[in-house]
């Protein structure tokens, strides 16, 4: 291969890696990913979870999991606070309140991100899911006092 041709795949190759860096920013930009990990919204629509801040800021993640840590994230900083929280109940697809709900914590079911955060409207099903599958119900507030390395080990 002459120089000429290997300095031509070079810059090839840089031009490539720019565009590709463009097109990731502008397409997370958009709403359409995940605001904590990226996943496509579209392929999570059963776990949906919709954060509200007092500033005007919304942000979606593609579910619970996402949606605790987004809030452990910015109760660390300073700013917006949050202001409301809608989710999906994961039997019946109904919009909910977030801050009201059980929030079920490493069961067998894995919709979407891991150690699973899966929310429901009623104490009863939340719990009734957890005997056949296992894991823990919380409440938004305990939730948000367990140790965040704990939950969000994996992504
Ligand atoms: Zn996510
Ligand atoms: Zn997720």
């Amino acid at each position: 291969m002459t120089n000429k041709a290997i300095r031509a795949l070079a810059g090839g190759g840089i031009v490539t890696a720019a565009a590709i860096i463009l097109v990731i920013v502008s397409f997370t930009s958009k709403a359409d990913t995940c605001y904590m990990c990226s996943k496509p919204l579209a392929s999570h629509g059963a776990t949906l979870y919709h954060l509200e801040f007092t500033g005007g800021k919304e942000v979606t993640v593609c579910c619970a999991h996402c949606g605790v840590g987004c809030q452990m994230r910015m109760r660390n900083m300073e700013g917006d606070e949050l202001e409301s929280v809608r989710t999906l109940d994961y039997l019946t697809e109904k919009s909910i309140n977030g801050a009201a709900a059980y929030y079920l914590v490493g069961s067998e079911e894995i919709p979407c991100c891991v150690p699973t955060v899966i929310c429901f409207e009623e104490q009863s099903s939340a719990e009734r899911f957890q005997r056949e599958q296992g894991g823990k119900v919380y409440s938004l507030e305990e939730i948000l006092r367990l140790p965040m390395e704990k939950l969000m080990k994996a992504g």
